[in-house]
């Protein structure tokens, strides 16, 4: 059962005189034994409780992480240093050289970088398939395929993965399925919708204030202790531990994400309207036309809408340049890469965050040259945000 984050983080607190309403910040890289016997117990996983070095476990990272699992519904959680570190450690604990992996086509151009090009110096092999297919996973499927990787809303289509669906062809088939759950926290659950293990970039929503990059990795305690092993973990051995002291700044933030989420969902729905009555193409999976509503709707806690992403097509790259400068000297929100901002964010994302993907696979998966994502901010006014955007549409 997944719970409220912050009554497990309630639950972890020391109350009394000088009991401190957010944990104690851990400032330290090693940590104190008083029997020699009870380190070398550490070292093999056998001593409970007990901290040995920060690049391991360290209580702030263990209070962010149990807050995570608790989200999540997972058993444990590891959190690192960025999204990437999550997503790289996941995948290589579980693939080994000789390996194949299931990847949807369209997912953060870093991922896609790393398993388009990175891990075929490991000789690990990956297919590339349109993840809304299900026919065309299942048969990309080979003997020596390990996983099915996927974005539960993928980065920058906004394609939804039916997570129930392919988590029962990685269970036919013996596979991990790991999604990144980036877009869409409290919204939808991977691990409670079948999949393995969950990935996040905390530096987005989780967060949401773009101090830092952060990221996390929510699954078993089977796998986290696997990747935290001192002699085999991926995570461990690789050292990507997020700094305590943004774990702890990060866990604050993390109280205020259900009521975040309300917001940049119902924002991003109106503007979505908008442009749709305005005639503009738009993607937006929380209008009825997108092709992943249904699925969406299926999977989605519906009191945390459908997100705060939406895309825009202006058909050309200078169209999409001009009408962001635009905006951007208008007030709408600040041209940059990124999401899960409190302010709107835009960029061109064929020319930014999936310029890694080669230009006739952005073509093959559809990426329009024009296509603007928009990571839609908490503006208390949304109506005269559409209002700027309007007058910028009218400028082009
Ligand atoms: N996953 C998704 C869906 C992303 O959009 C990003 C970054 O944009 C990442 C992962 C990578 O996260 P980070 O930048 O924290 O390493």
């Amino acid at each position: 059962m997944k719970s409220d984050p912050s009554t497990k983080i309630f639950d972890l607190l020391q109350f009394g005189e000088f009991g401190d309403v957010n944990p104690s910040v851990c400032d330290s890289a090693t940590f104190t034994f008083m029997q020699a016997k009870t380190m070398l117990d550490t070292f093999h996983g056998d001593a409970e409780g007990c901290f040995l070095y920060s690049r391991h476990w360290n209580p702030s990272n263990k209070y962010l992480a149990d807050a995570l699992a608790a989200m999540e519904g997972t058993e444990s959680a590891w959190v690192t240093a960025s999204g990437m570190a999550a997503i790289t450690c996941s995948i290589l604990q579980i693939c080994s050289s000789g390996d194949h992996i299931v990847c949807s086509l369209t997912t953060y151009g870093g991922t896609f970088a790393f398993l388009f090009n990175y891990v075929r110096k490991f000789n690990i092999d990956v297919t590339f398939v349109d993840i809304t297919n299900l026919d065309l996973v299942e048969q990309a499927i080979r003997p020596n395929t390990k996983m099915i990787y996927t974005e539960s809303m993928t980065n920058p289509l906004l394609q939804i993965s039916d997570i129930p669906a392919l988590a029962a062809i990685s269970g036919r088939h013996n596979l991990k399925l790991v999604v990144d759950n980036t877009f869409t926290p409290m919204i939808i659950a991977p691990f409670q919708l079948g999949a393995d293990v969950v990935v996040y970039s905390m530096t987005k929503f989780i967060n949401g204030k773009n101090d830092c990059v952060a990221g996390a990795i929510c699954a078993s305690r089977e796998f986290i202790n696997s990747l935290s092993d001192v002699n085999s973990g991926t995570a461990m051995l690789l050292g990507p531990a997020l700094d305590p002291l943004r774990s702890s700044s990060i866990l604050k933030n993390i109280h205020t994400l259900h009521i975040r989420m309300i917001q940049h969902s119902k924002n991003a729905l109106y503007l979505a309207e908008k442009f749709s009555e305005a005639g503009v193409a738009i993607n937006y999976p929380g209008l009825p036309k997108h092709k992943g509503y249904k699925t969406m709707k299926k999977m989605m806690d519906p009191q945390f809408g459908f997100g705060g992403l939406i895309a825009i097509d202006m058909v050309t790259a200078e169209r999409a340049a001009r009408l962001m400068e635009i905006m951007e000297k208008a007030g709408v929100g600040y041209l940059a890469v990124s999401l899960g901002y409190f302010k709107t964010l835009f960029s061109n994302s064929g020319k930014s965050t999936s310029s890694e993907v080669p230009e006739e696979i952005q073509r093959e998966m559809g990426l329009s040259e024009g296509l603007i994502r928009f990571s839609v901010g908490l503006d208390s006014d949304i109506e005269n945000t559409w209002q700027k955007i309007k007058g910028c549409l009218e400028q082009l």
